[in-house]
């Protein structure tokens, strides 16, 4: 058994698990999936736990016979068994916009994964202004991990974070997600790239989605895709999306079990919490989506 960490083509990269290959032969494969798995439409994604047969340790193939039951699937792109959502931001170039980070965590709260925040380039920021965003970040119900990769700041505190788990890296662009993966893998994926040596094509001629190793366990993701949060949900779901209106619904229920927190009578919602704005605003576009469906 193993985790698919690569999809390219038709072809799987494998991760064995421990002790289940020999010794002296590595612990990647690079499989394919058995007709029998074709036939019923099985798909095998990057993250899918999986049962390889037929191992050639010499020439470091397989075949993938099974696929387990995932515990939760992402699309656009396809990963099984993600756990979190790694959100980087910059605090600086470019400027923190409170309304696009916003944005950013209603869909990565969406996928129902756990959400970490993590602030990046705190070196262009003073005392003074980190502490300011701490404190505004946690009435939104998050606690940010201020960092620095290019000072070296605050990465050990994220490493636990990442550890033993599926972690899917988001962001804009701009804010230091490459210089993070180059910062926490530090030789990016030199196995994953010597199996596919064998396939006789580069690793980054396709855009996909692919899972790192990290040196204390856990996987990352780097997405290209996850970064265009077109958001889809419903209006009735969008307020299970902001931590603050969690909070309330669970302290108190509104009058209507369908309320959308807006004009309606005897909400426990609606309120003078910051984001409620952005609430608004998000709501009216779920609302316009729905309709136009
Ligand atoms: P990505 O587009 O999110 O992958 O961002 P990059 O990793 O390409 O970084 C964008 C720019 O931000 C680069 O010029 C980096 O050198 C710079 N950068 C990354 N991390 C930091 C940081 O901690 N502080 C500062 N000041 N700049 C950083
Ligand atoms: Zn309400």
């Amino acid at each position: 058994t193993g985790t698919v960490l690569a999809v390219q083509a038709n072809y799987y990269f494998v991760r064995l698990d421990p002790g289940c290959y020999p010794p002296n032969t590595g612990d990647m494969l690079l499989c394919t999936r058995r007709s029998r798995l074709r036939k019923i439409g099985q798909q095998v994604w990057v993250g899918d736990r999986v049962e390889v047969e037929e191992p050639d340790w010499a020439g470091q193939r397989g075949a993938i016979a099974q696929v387990f039951p995932r515990r939760s699937e992402l699309d656009r792109p396809p990963i099984a068994n993600a756990d979190q959502i790694l959100l980087v931001f910059a605090l600086a170039e470019p400027a923190l916009d409170p309304f696009q980070l916003s944005h950013f965590l209603v869909k990565a709260e969406s996928t129902g994964l756990s959400v970490c925040l993590c602030l990046n380039k705190c070196d262009l920021l003073t005392e003074v202004e980190l502490v300011a965003w701490g404190d505004r970040l946690r009435q939104w119900g998050y606690l940010p991990l201020m960092i620095s990769v290019r000072e070296n700041i605050g990465l050990d505190k994220l490493a636990p974070d990442l550890a033993k788990q599926i972690t899917v890296v988001s962001g804009p662009s701009g804010v230091g997600k490459s210089s993070l993966l180059n910062a926490l893998i530090p030789a990016v994926n030199l196995r994953v790239g010597e199996v596919s040596g064998k396939l006789q094509r580069g690793r980054h001629t396709t855009r996909h989605v692919e899972l790192f190793e990290l040196p204390a366990g856990g996987l990352l993701a780097d997405s290209p895709g996850f970064n265009q949060p077109d958001l889809d949900c419903t209006p009735g779901e969008l307020a299970h999306y902001f931590p603050e209106a969690r909070q309330r619904m669970a302290q108190a229920a509104c009058q209507f079990s369908n309320c959308l927190h807006r004009e309606e009578p005897d909400c426990a919602v609606r309120g003078d919490w910051e984001r409620y704005e952005h609430y608004r605003i998000f709501l009216e576009e779920a609302i316009a989506r729905q309709e136009a469906q």
